[in-house]
């Protein structure tokens, strides 16, 4: 029966860390304060806003809101970003993307200043992430995986880790930062020939693909590691994973819920990023 690897306890941890730094840059006068933009009112993107404001008032972390409609013009928002540049006052910038077509995502993206890009955004953060420079900051979302590693005392070094997707806000950086950590790394994909045979050579099985479930009986073997990023909706329409709960909950020797796994994470990284960034641009 898996471990269940559950994200409250490492957010509680990084959460009373990230208290006491915010009350030392206060100390010298500074509030840290994130900028979090939204364009429209997706519910998933209004549902990681609620958290990341509860998360930040939490740690000691200003927030300011920016939102525009989603008729807005590319113009429109790119005004937002300069202005958020320009403001000495903001230390983080937050964007929820997809954005609507009438906007060049790669060109506001680009836009914004590097030094406040805490969630991974620009070129020059992913550069960072590949280079293993230490500059700028990784996607949140790939860096929460790594704290639950690390707050569940999985040493990575020499162990087969296996990501499931290959996207730029996940699985791309994701297989970075396991490298960075020693860990021999494997990326899949929808072109990857024997998906569930690659999985199950796992020794740390990581999935972000976004599809409900998909991970089951056949690409698990026991006493993996797996960690579950998908958020999806089944038929029924619940919240699940990407991994068939119930198969690893079996199998595995630990398994993150969702929801309540790395999700929960996700908003601590980010408050972590912004402290961060003030520090930075004392
Ligand atoms: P994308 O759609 O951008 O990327 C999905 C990746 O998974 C692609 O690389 C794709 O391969 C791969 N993939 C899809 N289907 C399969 C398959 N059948 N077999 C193998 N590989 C497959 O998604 P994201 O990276 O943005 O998100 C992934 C999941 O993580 C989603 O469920 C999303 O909701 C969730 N998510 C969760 C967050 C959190 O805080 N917990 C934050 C961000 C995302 P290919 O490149 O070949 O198309």
């Amino acid at each position: 029966m898996a471990e269940y690897w559950k994200g409250a306890p490492v957010a509680q941890a990084m959460t009373e860390r990230l208290a006491v730094r915010a009350d030392q840059l206060k100390g010298l006068g500074i509030v840290p304060t994130l900028a979090i933009v939204r364009v429209g009112e997706r519910p998933e993107d209004l549902s990681y806003e609620r958290g990341a404001v509860k998360r930040c008032e939490k740690v000691g972390i200003r927030v300011k809101q920016f939102t525009l409609p989603k008729e807005s013009s590319h113009g429109d928002l790119l005004a937002v970003i300069q202005q958020i540049n320009a403001d000495r006052e903001i230390h983080g910038c937050l964007l929820f993307r997809p954005l609507p077509p009438q906007m060049d995502e790669a060109a506001i993206c680009a836009a914004l200043d590097p030094a406040k890009d805490v969630d991974g955004i620009t070129a020059g953060s992913l550069a960072g992430v590949f280079t293993g420079s230490g500059v700028g900051y990784p996607p949140c979302t790939a860096q929460a995986c790594m704290e639950i590693l690390d707050y569940y005392g999985c040493d990575l070094a020499g162990k087969r880790a296996v990501v499931v997707g290959r996207s730029l806000v996940v699985g791309k950086p994701l297989a970075m930062l396991l490298l960075g950590k020693n860990a021999t790394v494997t990326l899949c994909h929808t072109r990857t020939a024997d998906l569930a045979s690659e999985c199950r050579r796992a020794e740390v099985l990581i999935a972000a693909a976004g599809h409900a479930k998909m991970i089951g009986r056949d690409h698990l073997a026991p006493g993996q590691l797996v960690l579950d990023v998908g958020i999806n909706v089944d038929q029924e329409g619940n919240l699940v994973g990407d991994v068939d709960f119930a198969a690893a909950e079996e199998l595995a020797a630990a398994v993150t819920p969702v929801p309540g796994g790395v999700g929960a994470v996700t908003t601590s990284v980010l408050a972590d990023h912004v402290i961060q960034a003030a520090y930075d641009m004392r």
